[in-house]
């Protein structure tokens, strides 16, 4: 993200594809910095990494955009309790390094560990794996400044919970979440290559490891490589339906792998296998757009199917495709909200114009499956379509007039989806 403190300037999202329409843009070096822009300001966003494809963080050509990357970050593990407190703006490399150092564990990670946990887990972001839900299923408790200035927290057991964590930052300034840890487990990464969609077996597939990824450039039917990321503490499932890749493999063709996490079935820490990116190089080729929609993980083969019958058109403006699968969960939100699903992404050319026609033919391609768009991507999905999707939509609505009646951290994006 770039942009410079205290005016509007050209603040942009991590990609270049967004530039925020903020009148003004501060980051804020302590707490009471921020409380203080928030409680003197009509209308605030706050920014974590800015990682997200759309306007999902600007506040609007009347709003305050306030960055938490120049906040403490503060990261307290207990380890008796298998937990750890963190402040929003941290992010997931600095913060897997602090509980590794433990002996700990998060249960899953995002395809990069760039992207800050308030911002990630805001959006519904998730790793892959069938037992694995999005990146929220590991809060068990969001603190929030809120539009008065007074702070609460919202724990797992709160009526409000399920509202709270997957929330678009629309209810505050998420200041500090708690996360569940489990032991440090180690993870070996096997790339194979070449598996056909044809007779795909999808649930062997995507249960042959802790966390699974299909990746295609859709150039031709089937998926060129398989992401295997095995945890050496559970028993081995065999892979037979394509052949190990003889050395490192980056998922967009003609990248380098240096980038990548290390792979060929050597085993090491879970937060250096399962990201595929390295924490200490550029994630990804930084000149894309992303879309993902999650859908019925039983619809898997049939929307892959679909995508099969547009492949020409995708493949036009794609990098690379990606397929993974998400554990159901609880939050209101969440595109993965009480359905085990498959999640299907999308690396585009950093063309918005070629981009966006493509990304309306593929919608009307998986519309039969009810696909929910990742929030931090981009999609063309009308709001009265979403609001159909979100069977807890209303509920949302109330948290978000209970916590912040005058609707300090409402911006258009959000306006559209809860009123249209
Ligand atoms: C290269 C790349 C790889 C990606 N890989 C994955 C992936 O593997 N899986 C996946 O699901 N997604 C992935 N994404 C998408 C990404 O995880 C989401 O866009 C996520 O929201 C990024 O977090 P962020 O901190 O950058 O959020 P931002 O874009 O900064 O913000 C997102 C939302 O969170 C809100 N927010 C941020 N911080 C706070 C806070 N402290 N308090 C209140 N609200 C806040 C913002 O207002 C906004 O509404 C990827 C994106 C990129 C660019």
């Amino acid at each position: 993200m770039t942009g410079t403190a205290g005016t509007a300037g050209a603040v942009t999202n991590w990609a270049r594809t967004i530039t925020y329409t903020a009148k003004e843009y501060h980051r804020p070096a302590t707490l009471d910095a921020l409380r203080a822009l928030v409680a003197g300001s009509a209308r605030v966003r706050v920014l974590g990494s800015g990682h997200s494809f759309n306007r999902i963080a600007d506040p609007g050509a009347d709003g305050v955009l306030l960055s938490t990357a120049a906040l403490p970050p503060l990261i307290d593990v207990d380890t008796a309790a298998r937990t750890v407190r963190v402040s929003g703006g941290v992010r997931y490399a600095e913060l897997a390094r602090a509980v590794h150092a433990h002996g700990l564990a998060l249960a899953n990670m995002a395809s990069l560990p760039h992207i800050s946990v308030a911002g990630s887990v805001a959006t519904g972001t998730h790793g892959s794996g069938v037992g694995n839900g999005p990146l929220a299923s590991a809060v068990r408790e969001v603190e929030l400044l809120l539009a008065d200035g007074s702070a609460v927290t919202i724990a797992r057991g709160d009526a409000r919970f399920d509202g709270a964590v997957t929330s678009l930052g629309a209810l505050g300034v998420v200041t500090a979440l708690t996360l569940d840890l489990e032991p440090a487990f180690e993870v070996a990464q096997h790339v194979f290559t070449e598996l056909p969609l044809e007779g795909l077996d999808f649930d062997a597939v995507a249960a042959a490891g802790y966390s699974v990824s299909l990746f295609t450039d859709w150039r031709r039917p089937g998926f060129r490589q398989v992401w295997v990321k095995r945890r050496t503490d559970r028993p081995l499932v065999d892979f037979p339906w394509a052949a190990p890749a003889t050395g490192p493999q980056h998922p967009v063709p003609g990248m380098p792998a240096a980038n990548c996490t290390e792979q060929l079935g050597v085993p090491g820490p879970w937060h250096e296998r399962l990201p595929h990116f390295r924490a200490e190089f550029t994630p990804s080729s930084g000149e894309e757009i992303q879309s993902e929609y999650l859908l019925p993980r039983p619809a898997a083969v049939a929307a892959l199917r679909a995508v099969d019958g547009v492949r020409e058109t995708v493949a036009g403006v794609l990098q690379t495709c990606e397929v993974r699968t998400i554990a159901a969960d609880a939050q209101w939100l969440s595109p993965a909200y009480a359905r085990d699903s498959v999640a299907l992404h999308f690396t585009w050319v950093r063309d918005g114009a070629a981009v966006l026609p493509v990304v309306r033919r593929l919608e009307e391609a998986l519309e039969p499956f009810d696909p929910r768009p990742h929030w931090g991507k981009a999609f063309a999905v009308p709001s009265p379509v979403l609001r159909e999707r979100y069977e807890r939509l209303a509920d949302f609505r109330t948290l978000v007039k209970a916590l912040d009646p005058a609707g300090k951290f409402t911006n258009p994006f959000v306006r559209d989806l809860l009123d249209g």
